[in-house]
């Protein structure tokens, strides 16, 4: 059990759990409404977003969120035109439960970039929930500071659909803003749920934020979360909180141990940081960077990517011929008798599922 807000003055509060999203951002559709998607081609939009135009950037995104035949056709050119200007960044996936200071971190670690001369796009998988009518995105000013930093581009997802959605859709908004020229990709996720199994998927790098003290039952992290990590970073390692801090550190370092060696010989660090008072960011940041040098060496970080290619392939695949198995006119018309049949005991799964394909393969024929 999660326990919540045990104190709100205490550095190890933990925020309530958010639920994980429902479809995919019906709003989307609307907001592209008066601004005329025909009004640019694909190729004026990858041109305004090569030359680092954000709002073409910004527009480019909501037509890739909208659910409208019309704009998913336009965004597909606009992606085609700019996957050959994609790839040159290094892609981080940052995860956490709530409270546990991802937006303070990312901050602090962005302004850290930016100033060093790094362009900086920072996209959160916003798990907001239709029943909460809730955002964690919109509930607080998140990072004010990189908001209107010039060498930094927030995006929210926000998410109304399933997270295969969501995740697909980021996938693509990291290649327009590596397009737009963006060095630095920041993937946020709140570790709750599968989405960081998602989120993995499309990194080049996994941290985990934590806190000291909490526990990993008590932050909702599963083993599973841990072993993808490629760093653990132990947040809010300041005032009473250090000892503590380091003590964490040196737990899950011994954790880390037990775990089999990874594929691309890199062992995970595990550090403290104060998000709050910038403490611990550059080093953080450091290693990150070592990393990537390290894995381009040994060819891992080439690896990694031209895998999460091919899964990519799969994963579209899968996701056409789901939508065309489900919007087949012969399917649809069966389908409310057999779901009935098979709700009644009267018709085994299997069997539903065969009728149902050969149905569909047929009227494909
Ligand atoms: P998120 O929900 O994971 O994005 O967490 P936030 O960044 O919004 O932080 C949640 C709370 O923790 C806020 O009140 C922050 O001010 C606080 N916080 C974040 N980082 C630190 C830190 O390094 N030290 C302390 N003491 N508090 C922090």
């Amino acid at each position: 059990m999660q326990k919540e807000n045990r104190d709100n003055k205490s550095a190890l509060k933990v925020n309530k759990g958010i639920e994980q999203p429902a479809s995919f951002n019906p709003q989307a559709a609307k907001m592209l409404k008066g601004t005329k998607p025909g009004l640019l081609t694909a190729k004026e939009y990858a041109e305004g977003i090569k030359s680092g135009n954000r709002t073409i950037l910004s527009k480019a995104i909501t037509l890739i969120e909208s659910s409208l035949p019309k704009h998913q056709k336009l965004a597909d050119d606009i992606m085609e035109l700019c996957l050959p200007f994609s790839g040159n960044s290094i892609r981080v996936g940052i995860t956490g439960v709530p409270g546990v200071g991802k937006s303070t971190f990312i901050e602090a670690l962005g302004k850290h970039l930016t100033t060093s001369g790094h362009k900086l796009a920072v996209l959160a998988i916003d798990p907001s929930s239709k029943r909460t009518k809730g955002s964690i995105l919109g509930d607080k000013t998140r990072m004010e500071e990189l908001a209107a930093d010039p060498d930094a581009f927030i995006r929210p997802s926000p998410s109304a659909g399933s997270l295969g959605g969501v995740a697909k859709k980021t996938k693509e908004i990291i290649i327009l803003c590596e397009a737009a020229g963006f060095d630095t990709i920041f993937v946020e996720t709140v570790g709750v749920g599968q989405s960081e199994t998602a989120v993995y998927s499309m990194v080049d790098f996994f941290l985990l934020l934590m806190l000291a003290g909490a526990g990993d039952e008590l932050q909702g992290i599963k083993r599973g979360i841990m072993e993808m990590a490629d760093a653990i970073v132990i947040n809010k390692a300041d005032g009473d909180n250090v000892a503590k801090a380091e003590l964490a550190k040196r737990e899950y370092k011994n954790a880390l141990h037990l775990f089999p060696p990874t594929e691309s010989g890199w062992i995970p660090f595990v550090d403290t940081c104060s998000a709050r008072e910038k403490n611990g960011i550059e080093e953080i940041w450091e290693k990150i960077a070592n990393y990537e040098t390290r894995m381009k060496k040994n060819g891992y970080f080439q690896k990694r990517r031209r895998e999460q290619k091919l899964k990519i392939m799969f994963e579209t695949i899968q996701e056409s011929f789901q939508n065309s198995f489900k919007n087949n006119p012969s399917v649809k018309k069966l389908l409310p008798k057999v779901e009935r049949m098979v709700l009644d005991g009267n018709l085994s799964s299997y069997k539903a599922a065969k009728q149902l394909l050969e149905v569909y393969f047929k009227s494909i024929k």
